[in-house]
């Protein structure tokens, strides 16, 4: 099912490891960001993306491998911001 944290607002162009449906695809395949196969990003972790596929629901952690050249698409850090009544 579709993760609470799902936000159309923020995706990510990285190919599914389980549907695969990105395969295939000549937008995809030139590294652009597809209207059919990006992914929810959930949250981030150093370079580490959770990230969902709207097609299978599956979940999983990819490794953006930040700083070797080849950091996907519309990748936006993910900012943690205090819940309300923590300001200070
Ligand atoms: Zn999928
Ligand atoms: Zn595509």
């Amino acid at each position: 099912m579709r993760d609470a944290q799902a936000d159309v607002a923020r995706r990510a162009w990285i190919g599914c490891p389980r549907c695969a449906d990105q395969n295939g695809c000549a937008t995809c395949s030139v590294g652009s960001t597809c209207e059919s196969h990006w992914r929810f990003l959930l949250a981030a972790e150093g370079r580490k993306l959770f990230v969902q596929c709207p097609g299978c629901w599956h979940r999983w952690w990819h490794d953006s491998g930040f700083g070797v050249g080849d950091r996907p698409h519309g990748i936006d850090p993910v900012v943690d911001f205090p819940g309300a009544g923590a300001a200070a």
